[in-house]
């Protein structure tokens, strides 16, 4: 199997460390031998629909966003609207989160049409106004396992019936600071206001989008993937330091898998 990714806007959305997540995906697909293929696409480049599995966009200051929101609507967006229908997983983190809900209303100037591929908007509530930064721990919904990062936004995302939030902020603020709600995902599609990167302290997430995009292109009848387990250790005991610092009590993260032969560095 081969793990197609495709990483957007690496030079202009990459705020605290978002390539990371990227780092993440490739290493755990190549620790289980699954070779993997990065394609980076920057401003005025196309996508393929097919070519890739799964797409993650970073993190950007309004400056930033004010450039790519026209090309990821315009040059990307019918390619990765297809591409998100067909099943693809796609990742998306803060600035780039709030550009795949319908808009994103800054402080100052005019709004920023997104890519609406998440019933979502988001608005800066204007300048003066107090910026949503710290550690944050949330609980999924559903399955209650826990992502751990850092928000620094001043946008507030509010979600539409056609998203459900990630999970709940048990520690922070989320996606507006009203309703504790954070991120918000539709089909394989996750945004989030998680940065540190993301994805090396909560590896059950890169797993899911690993596998959502390994089921897109090799799925079997019933759609199912194997992903080998990892063993995980130091990414739970990260997870656990973050958690701790950020003042959650009394979480915990699945075992070490005993079995699993240590992977190759
Ligand atoms: N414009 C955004 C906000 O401040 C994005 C911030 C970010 O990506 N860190 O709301």
């Amino acid at each position: 199997m081969e793990l197609r990714i495709c990483h957007l806007y690496p030079d202009l959305l990459n705020l605290y460390g978002d390539r990371g997540n990227v780092t993440t995906l490739v290493r755990r697909a190549q620790w289980r031998g699954i070779s993997v293929r990065v394609i980076e696409a920057r401003l005025d480049d196309p996508v393929d629909p097919d070519a890739s599995d799964l797409f993650f966009i970073g993190g950007g200051e309004d400056r930033q966003q004010r450039l790519a929101a026209p090309d990821l609507r315009g040059v990307k967006g019918p390619a990765l609207r297809e591409a998100a229908a067909a099943g693809a997983a796609i990742l998306a983190v803060c600035g780039g989160y709030q550009l795949l809900g319908h808009y994103y209303r800054p402080a100052g100037g005019p709004d920023l049409m997104g890519l609406g591929v998440l019933d979502l908007h988001t608005v800066h509530p204007g300048p003066g106004s107090r910026r949503i930064i710290g550690n944050i721990v949330v609980r999924e919904a559903g399955a209650g396992r826990i992502l751990v990062g850092f928000e620094n936004h001043g946008g507030r995302t509010y979600l539409g019936s056609g998203a459900r939030p990630i999970g709940t902020a048990i520690v922070g603020s989320g996606n507006n600071g009203q309703d504790r709600g954070e991120g918000a995902v539709w089909r394989s599609v996750y945004g989030t206001y998680l940065h540190g990167p993301l994805l090396p302290k909560n590896p059950w997430l890169a797993d899911e989008l690993t596998a959502a995009a390994l089921r897109r292109r090799y799925g079997n009848t019933a759609g199912e993937v194997a992903l080998a387990p990892l063993p995980d250790v130091e990414e739970h005991r990260a997870a656990a330091a973050a958690a701790g610092r950020a003042g959650a009590r009394g979480l915990s993260w699945p075992a070490a898998h005993a079995q699993t032969p240590e992977r190759p560095a």
